[in-house]
């Protein structure tokens, strides 16, 4: 673990967050926001650790607007930032209310209060259930539900997901926590509080680089081979270097099983979704990275 560059990775989180809230605005284009955002991570030093997502109502994550996302911010949009310094990340994320609604507002609240109660509980030694249990609680006292299927994460260097999953319900898991570094991100839902696999989200993750044939497959795979072969990536990055004919490469190196396309998780009964996340790095004292 390198410490100093897990801080200032969160450090940069903190900045990118308020500048994010700073410049939202409904009907604002999600591309635009997209765009701003991951400028603004560059500008202070940091590199992008995953595409930003900005998914809307009852898309829990996994949204990141295409090259020519016409998608406008409105509902309840949750906004997911991911930054990295050498491979040490720090994973956040916020949800906004852009039609001045009641539910909108007590669904933030209730995730945003069950982050700040299973930080309070999270420590060395700790049982995931333990912390599950205190995320469900709290949510369920605003009258929601959490999503069961989605959690929380270890996080190594170049690692979002690294084997340990923090739940977001007492699943009766009862591991102690050790030392490390921990995202934890509790979803809230007026719905069922399940997720399954919707659409293609366009971003992607590279998982083998077995060759390709077409030209066009051969280029994409040599740009991603050379600078995202280690964390996700989206479309419309790639097209911005190789144009609007790699939506082919893409595809074929999908078909090819180079790539994994993240599916956008969808609410089960289609209900609203708010989402608040945190990275904690647990020592003998805990260091909330990004707040
Ligand atoms: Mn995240
Ligand atoms: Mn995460």
């Amino acid at each position: 673990m390198d410490k100093n560059k897990i801080i200032k990775a969160g450090k940069i989180a903190k900045e990118v967050k308020e500048y994010a809230k700073s410049i939202i605005k409904k009907d604002m284009l999600l591309l635009e926001i997209a765009e701003l955002i991951e400028t603004k991570i560059k500008e202070l030093g940091g590199d992008i650790a995953f595409p930003v997502n900005l998914s809307i109502n009852d898309i829990a994550a996994h949204y990141t607007p295409n090259n020519d996302d016409k998608t406008k911010a409105h509902g309840l949009l949750k906004i997911d930032i991911g930054i990295h310094v050498e491979g040490w990340i720090a994973d956040t994320a916020f949800s906004i209310d852009l039609e001045d609604n009641e539910e909108n507002k007590k669904l933030i609240e209730a995730s945003s209060k069950a982050l700040e109660n299973a930080t309070k509980v999270i420590k060395e030694n700790t049982k995931l259930n333990e912390i599950g249990k205190t995320i469900q609680e709290t949510i369920e006292s605003f009258g929601f539900t959490p999503i069961i299927n989605l959690s929380g994460h270890s996080l190594e260097q170049y690692d979002l997901h690294a084997g340990i999953t923090i739940p977001n319900i007492n699943n009766k898991q009862n591991t102690p926590i050790k030392q490390g570094l921990y995202a934890i991100e509790p979803f809230a839902t007026s719905g069922n509080g399940k997720v399954y696999d919707g659409r293609p989200s366009g971003i992607y993750r590279l998982i083998n680089n077995k060759n390709v044939r077409s030209p066009i497959a051969r280029e994409t795979l040599r740009l991603i081979e050379k600078e995202h072969d280690k964390l996700p990536f989206c479309s419309r990055w790639i097209i911005k270097k190789l144009g609007t004919k790699a939506l082919f490469g893409l595809k074929q190196l999908e078909d090819n099983g180079n790539l994994h396309n993240y599916p956008q998780l969808m609410e089960l009964s289609h209900k609203k979704v708010s989402q608040a996340e945190n990275t904690i790095l647990i020592e003998k004292e805990k260091i909330i990275t990004t707040e």
